[in-house]
């Protein structure tokens, strides 16, 4: 091939538009009111505006078809003619598209799971032996003319043949979907025919699975279908992008065919193992030396030394980001409320396509055509190291002390029998996950109080009677251990950082989670420690109007970890002790305060683990000790609950046992017996809550069918260590379908009390 070589670029942007336009666009299309014309307008808008930004800021390649109206994993399955069947009678291809990703009335959707180790959702590919891959090409050709049109020097992006099919699930006991990865080759084939006549120079294939541990026969079909993939005959230039860790022996593997470049990321990676595969010194490398998921400005001169390890031993060298900017903010423009010295040290993916733009012009033309840059860098990584911030050293001594003490409770079942005897529930407790129903009354609450329409005390007293109704609420249905319903709470990991120091609450900062669903994740840039209790009021006061005990709410210290950008100058393991610790201090004042239950909640701790086997067991343990840290510092008396938002353990089963929390509630969707066998197995003693119905759907449940559930989850684990509750949260459900939901789970508790006698 003779596409010429670029040298600054990134991986791939964001499209939810700097403001969420196309999330606003979206909905209002899904609610019908604006047509696809005007949702298409404000697409459009949002791309060119992208590219332009991109190439005005100096890139010399932009990528292409990162745009997505909802997943880019859902783009290929319609690209590759692989959207389940059921689908296929709705006319319109943008309806039939959101179906897939939403589900309708009468069709299921995909199935959703988080991309790797990131918080983005991506929707999983039903791969049916009845399906038959045919190219589908229209959305990328359109998007290159588009940008070609507007003298973009655009480059397509497309997830790689074998990503797509290794995220993909069999259905029906039908073959693993990665089996059918050669059938895909003449596709992909097609493909690259097609962009080389609309006029692309080069094409990335964004292959972030080759970054997992790999079968030999998945390694073997890389090699196999790359070769074919990049054989000699008209086609743009092949890069093949990896992303969220290293290659290891699939670089190797990648670079012993004749594809033109690689995309590696430098975050992770090992710039010397690198330079030491012999076949790279064809290829063209396009170093991934900024990184795109964390926030952090780059230190210049360490990036460029790594660019400069790599320089002698591959063909070429190109500047890039790690993976996409997908995973950041857009800017730090709006972000007024921001002290300047912590703004200079942040970069958001604006500011981090200029850091790209200055690390090739250092590498291409020399250090000093940079020198300002590289000097206010440099000047932020020392100040970065002074801010006292950084370091409490009161809450270090603290740590310290408290995790030479251990982080054991007593025997489990001494703890069981104190706790039986200070609450006097019946058997099997009914109880609910936390939230209650966002009604319309809170939202107007919280905008009011942003918009200084009402104050403090306003704010306090509307959300105090949220409060008292849903205690009432919970008194009338007759359930068991109450919540105060967490009205006050805007996000289960915000509504904490926002009163820890040590973190900083964006205003603009969002970034997409799923579809039209953006989170805006707080930078946790210091020592956390906990100025005054963040829980105790709200909690007491719910506790105040009632008899029955009402469970303390707090969020993890991993869920936390998880959900924020983190500090990336000491082991995520000591961050996870200090969030840890200051729960740790919040259970104690609840506990103070006469509150005999608290739940801690963990829904994240398997999102967080290594996609490498062998880095996993080091972060169960880390994170496991800060969990158990958390909660160690409570009486036996006080009873510890958690939450844990699915049902497949997989590799985290054995963590959960060892959380040692007295309940645990989870999902568990696939059935009661199946989830409760696979912690029967382990040996896991405690209490168990397997909710009884999915609250993910607005159905409401029948008497019967809980009743069913309760005696078949009675088969896998004895009365006393069985708890009754929902599989989550309520707050996305309306308060009609929850009441009736939960007065059916009460009878059909009692039903099943009835027979117990
Ligand atoms: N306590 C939280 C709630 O009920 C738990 C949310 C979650 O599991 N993600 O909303
Ligand atoms: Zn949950």
């Amino acid at each position: 091939m003779t596409a010429e070589l670029f040298t600054t670029t990134i991986t791939g942007a964001a499209r939810i538009g700097p403001n969420r336009e196309l999330k606003r666009a979206t909905e209002s299309y899904w609610a019908g009111r604006i047509d696809r014309i005007e949702l298409d307008g404000v697409a459009a808008g949002l791309r060119r505006d992208a590219w332009t930004a991109l190439s005005n800021a100096g890139l010399d390649s932009v990528p292409v078809n990162t745009f997505s109206y909802y997943d880019q994993i859902l783009d290929t399955a319609e690209l590759l003619g692989a959207l389940p069947t059921r689908y296929a009678g709705i006319d319109d291809d943008l309806d039939r598209y959101f179906a897939a990703a939403r589900g309708t009335s009468n069709l299921a959707p995909l199935e959703m799971t988080k991309w790797f180790d990131t918080n983005y959702h991506y929707l999983v590919p039903e791969i049916s032996d009845e399906i038959t891959f045919t190219l589908h090409p229209q959305k990328v050709l359109s998007e290159l003319e588009e940008a070609r049109a507007q003298r973009v020097p655009a480059r397509p992006v497309i997830i790689g043949p074998i990503t797509f099919l290794l995220l993909g699930k069999a259905v029906d006991g039908g073959v693993p979907p990665i089996n059918r990865v050669d059938e895909l080759t003449p596709l992909y084939v097609d493909l690259l025919g097609r962009l080389e006549d609309a006029g692309a120079s080069w094409v990335q294939f964004d292959e972030p699975a080759l970054c997992t541990d790999l079968s030999p026969e998945v390694l073997a079909a890389v090699s196999r279908v790359y070769k074919a993939i990049a054989a000699d005959y008209s086609r743009p230039a092949i890069m093949v992008t990896s992303y969220f860790g290293d290659l290891r022996e699939a670089l190797p593997v990648l670079a012993k065919t004749s594809v033109e470049a690689l995309g590696l990321d430098l975050v992770s990676a090992d710039p010397d193992a690198i330079a030491a595969v012999p076949e790279l010194r064809t290829k063209h490398v396009v170093a991934g030396v900024v990184d795109g998921r964390n926030i952090w400005r780059t230190d210049l001169d360490k990036a460029l030394a790594t660019l400069g390890t790599l320089l002698g031993s591959v063909g070429s060298l190109a500047v890039s980001t790690s993976c996409s900017t997908l995973h950041v903010p857009y800017s730090l423009d709006p972000e007024d409320e921001l002290d300047d010295e912590l703004r200079s040290r942040l970069a958001f993916a604006a500011e981090k396509v200029s850091e790209v733009v200055t690390l090739s012009r250092a590498l291409r033309h020399g250090r000093d055509t940079v020198r300002e840059e590289f000097a206010a860098s440099a000047a932020v990584q020392a100040s970065r190291e002074a801010d006292p911030r950084l370091r409490n050293n009161d809450i270090r001594a603290r740590l310290s002390s408290v995790l030479s003490g251990g982080v054991t409770r007593g025997p489990a079942a001494e703890r069981l029998v104190e706790q039986t005897r200070r609450l006097g529930l019946p058997a099997l407790p009914t109880t609910t996950i936390g939230s209650y129903p966002q009604t319309s009354a809170i939202r107007v609450a919280r905008a009011q109080r942003r918009s200084g329409e009402i104050d403090n005390a306003e704010y306090q007293r509307r959300m105090r009677s949220e409060i008292a109704d849903v205690i009432t609420l919970q008194e009338e249905l007759g359930l068991d251990v109450l919540v105060h319903g967490e009205p006050e709470r805007n996000d289960m990991v915000q509504y904490f950082a926002e009163q820890l120091d040590g973190f900083f609450a964006t205003a603009n900062g969002w970034v997409q989670s799923y579809g039209t669903r953006c989170v805006r994740p707080p930078i946790l840039y210091g020592d956390v420690a906990r100025p005054t209790p963040m829980t105790v009021d709200w909690i007491t006061y719910a506790q105040s109007l009632t008899s029955k005990p009402v469970k303390g709410m707090l969020t993890g210290p991993v869920t936390i970890l998880a959900w924020s950008f983190v500090r990336d100058d000491q082991p995520l393991a000591d961050t996870a002790n200090q969030i840890a610790l200051a729960i740790r201090d919040e259970t104690v004042d609840l506990q103070s305060a006469g509150v005999a239950i608290i739940q801690v909640d963990e829904p994240a701790l398997r999102e967080l683990l290594p996609l490498r086997s062998s880095d996993k067991p080091g972060y169960l343990q880390w994170a496991v000790r800060a969990f158990r840290l958390s909660t160690s510092g409570v009486a036996d008396s006080t009873q510890i609950h958690t939450h844990l938002c699915y049902s497949e353990f997989g590799e985290v089963i054995g963590a959960i046992a060892d959380l040692d929390a007295d309940v645990t509630s989870i999902e568990a969707a696939r059935s009661r017996m199946e989830v409760l066998e696979d912690l029967n197995g382990i040996g896991f003693s405690n209490s168990v809550g397997p909710g009884v119905y999915d609250i993910h759907s607005p159905r409401v449940p029948s008497t019967d069918e809980i009743t069913e559930s309760l005696r078949s989850a009675l088969k896998a684990v004895p009365a006393q260590r069985l708890w009754v509750n929902p599989d989550c949260g309520l707050k996305t459900r309306g308060p009609i379908e929850v009441k009736e939901s939960l007065r059916n789970l009460v009878a059909a508790t009692a039903a099943v009390r009835a027979d117990l006698g």
